[in-house]
Parts: structure tokens; C-alpha cells; sequence
């Protein structure tokens, strides 16, 4: 079936519109009428090729929400008219040891949701800037929000998760000091949900303009970390460092500020590599350097059911799909509060 889409035909070229096909129903898939999609900085990343391997036509965007329009022959969980949403995968192995502990975001087979090998044309995967996508049940995820929070449920699908997983991970909760690095779709995802954890939540950001808003999303403090003072204020004092910057940066500044043991997770993924942080300030406190990816699908599942239960969605901006470019310039610029959703009625207009 052939449906609209958004996409770019390569890394220098802006995105248009294109149209796509996506496959019939198999006995396992679930097919989805999308209403909106999050867009995520990977998005820019992959679609302007600043990441090794985009596959042209590209087709961003993984934080998918809309409504069951026909399910296949074997799919018992979902029914036509369920809301639903599609994070960064699609697909993976289903038997190694990662699909089997629930964390197919690890799986060698991982399938995401744009520029990923299958079957299905081009060859190679296509994400939610269209009007319909397929996927198979096992990673459809159910969406308990009332319908009118439906776009501010979108970033969930990977502004949540990525910042939810290593949160738990590393136990985030009462009696933990935790700081969010980068105050964007990610970061502003991380401070709700340590604040909702219990966690004593601390952001750093570049921009004095987030020094007041910042408060308003849960956290406890905010540190402009432009400020050696301010940042001297909290040395030695973290359990845990979300890092969710999209660009590389001094490591150093933010692990000192570990206390012994603490954690630095990596979640921002930019183009060009850190850095090198000095290995002192890794082995005077035993801290640790770390990194992770999105979460498995049982554990999306959960987070949207905390999100849900604890009145968690993103703080959004609806664009119309001809304004992603524009988009696009802004978020590079921080200017968004905190995350651009398309509103996917726009692609037939
Ligand atoms: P975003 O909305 O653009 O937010 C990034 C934030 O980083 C900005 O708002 C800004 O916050 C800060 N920042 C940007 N440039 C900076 C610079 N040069 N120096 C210091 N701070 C800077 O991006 P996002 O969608 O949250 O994504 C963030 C990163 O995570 C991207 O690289 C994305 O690809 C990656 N990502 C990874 C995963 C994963 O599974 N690990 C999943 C999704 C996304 P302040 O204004 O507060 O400083
Ligand atoms: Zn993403
Ligand atoms: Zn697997």
C-alpha cells in the first residue's frame, strides 16, 4: 500500500515528501494509523548522515503514537481502534540471551525503526514521519493516557525510555542525588522522571534561560555549567550522571562532581567523539563511565504505565510536517521547549 511520507533522498538534501509503501498485515502485525511523531536529535543525526551508514530514501522518526487500523490473524493482544505507540524498534532475533532477558535494544538482530535491513522496500527500514506503519505485536506498545494528551505521549516513546532505563538501571530514587546534563527532549524527559522516582534531581545546562524552567520540570537545583563556581558547589556530590548532550564536551567538568562510586551514563550519541576524559578523575573515586540504549520493550511498557499513573507527557511543540526542516535549524539552536511533535494529519493536507 503506498502512503505519504517525509523524508530526505540524501544527507545534504533538505526532507520532502516522498511517498512510501508499507507491507499488508502478516498474522503477527499489527498495522497503525499514525497520528503524531516526536522528533528526536538521532533523527538529524541519521537523516543528515552524520552517523556512518544512512540508507537513502531516509525516513526519520521513532516516537510514534496512533490508532490500531487492522490487526493480522494470531494478534490477540491488540484490537482495531486500540491506542498504541512504536519507540526506535521494530524487530529483533526473539531467542538470544538480550531478547530473552527483555532487552532487545541490546539484541545483535535489533530491527529499529528507520534504516534498518528488511524485507519489505526500499530494503531497508522506514520510521514514523508517514501516515501508516506495520509492525509486529511483540513491539507495539499500548498507551494508557486519556486520548488528548496522545501528542505529548509521542517523546515517550524514546525521550522516556532512554532516560527511564538507565534511571532505574542505576536505581534512581529516595536517597539519590542525580544530575541531568543537557536540558532538551532527553534531558527534560530525565528531570521528570527522577523527580517522579523520588530522586534528588539536579540539572546542568548551557543556557541561563533554563535556569527557572528547569525548576518547573522537577528539578531540585539547576547549575548553568558555564559556571566553574556553581559547578564547584557539587563536587564529589552525584550518584548518578545522566549525560544527554548531543554534542562533544569536556567529561571532566561533570565527573569530578561523582562522589566515590558514582555514575556518569552516556545517553548522548554526537557525531564526533569526546574528548578523552583524564583516568585520575576516573581512579581517585572508583567512578565509572558508561553508556545506554533506549530500553527493551517490557520495560517501554512499563515506563509509559508510570508515565501514566504518575500524569507524565513531554512539553511540546506541534509542527506541521513542511516545518521539520525548520525544525530542525531550531532544535540545533536549543530552541525548543522541549520537544517537536508532527502532528502526521499534516502529511495529506
Ligand atoms: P536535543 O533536544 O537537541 O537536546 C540536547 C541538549 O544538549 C540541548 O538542549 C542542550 O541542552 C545540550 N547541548 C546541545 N549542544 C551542546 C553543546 N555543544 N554543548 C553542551 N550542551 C549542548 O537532543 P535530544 O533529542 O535530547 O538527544 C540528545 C542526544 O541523545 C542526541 O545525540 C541523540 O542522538 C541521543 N539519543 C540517544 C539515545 C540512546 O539510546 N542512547 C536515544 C535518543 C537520543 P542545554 O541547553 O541544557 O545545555
Ligand atoms: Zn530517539
Ligand atoms: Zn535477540
Amino acid at each position: 500500500m503506498l502512503i505519504q511520507a517525509y523524508g530526505a533522498q540524501a544527507g545534504d538534501k533538505p526532507l520532502g515528501p516522498m511517498q512510501i509503501s508499507r507491507r499488508s498485515p502478516g498474522a503477527h502485525d499489527v498495522q497503525i494509523d499514525i497520528a503524531f511523531c516526536g522528533v528526536c536529535h538521532s533523527d538529524l543525526h541519521q537523516v543528515r548522515a552524520e552517523w556512518a551508514g544512512t540508507q537513502f530514501p531516509c525516513v526519520p522518526g521513532h516516537e510514534i503514537v496512533g490508532r490500531v487500523t487492522a490487526v493480522g490473524a494470531h494478534v490477540s493482544d491488540f484490537s482495531i481502534g486500540d491506542l498504541v505507540g512504536v519507540g526506535c524498534i521494530v524487530d529483533s532475533c526473539r531467542h538470544c540471551n538480550d531478547c530473552d532477558a527483555g532487552l532487545e535494544n541490546y539484541c545483535d538482530g535489533l530491527i529499529g525503526t528507520y534504516n534498518f535491513p528488511t524485507p519489505d522496500a526500499p530494503g531497508h527500514t522506514l520510521g514514523g514521519y508517514s501516515q501508516q506503519i506495520v509492525v509486529h505485536e511483540h513491539y507495539v506498545l499500548r498507551i494508557r493516557h486519556p486520548e488528548e494528551q496522545l501528542a505529548a505521549v509521542a517523546p515517550l516513546l524514546c525521550a522516556g525510555i532512554t532516560t527511564y532505563s538507565p534511571l532505574r538501571h542505576w536505581k534512581a530514587g529516595p536517597g539519590k542525588k542525580i544530575g541531568v546534563v543537557g536540558i532538551g527532549g532527553l534531558g527534560h524527559m530525565g528531570i521528570k522522571l527522577a523527580h517522579a522516582m523520588g530522586a534528588y534531581v539536579v540539572a546542568l545546562t548551557t543556557s541561563e534561560s533554563k535556569r527557572v524552567e528547569a525548576k518547573a520540570l522537577g528539578a531540585n537545583e539547576v547549575v548553568v555549567s558555564r559556571n566553574a563556581e556553581e559547578m564547584a558547589l557539587h563536587a564529589k556530590s552525584f550518584d548518578l550522571i545522566l549525560n544527554t548532550v548531543a554534542a562533544p564536551h569536556d567529561l571532566d567538568a561533570l565527573l569530578v562532581l561523582l562522589k566515590r562510586d558514582g555514575t556518569m551514563a552516556l545517553v548522548g550519541a554526537p557525531a564526533t567523539p569526546h574528548p578523552s576524559p583524564n583516568v585520575f578523575n576516573l581512579i581517585m573515586k572508583r567512578r565509572s563511565i558508561t553508556g545506554s540504549m533506549i530500553g527493551g520493550i517490557l520495560e517501554t511498557q512499563e515506563m509509559l504505565d508510570f508515565c501514566a499513573k504518575h500524569g507524565i507527557v513531554a512539553d511540546i511543540e506541534i509542527v506541521r510536517v513542511d516545518e521539520i526542516n525548520n525544525a530542525y535549524e531550531r532544535m540545533l539552536k536549543g530552541d525548543v521547549k522541549y520537544r517537536f511533535v508532527i502532528d502526521n494529519a499534516t502529511l495529506s493536507a
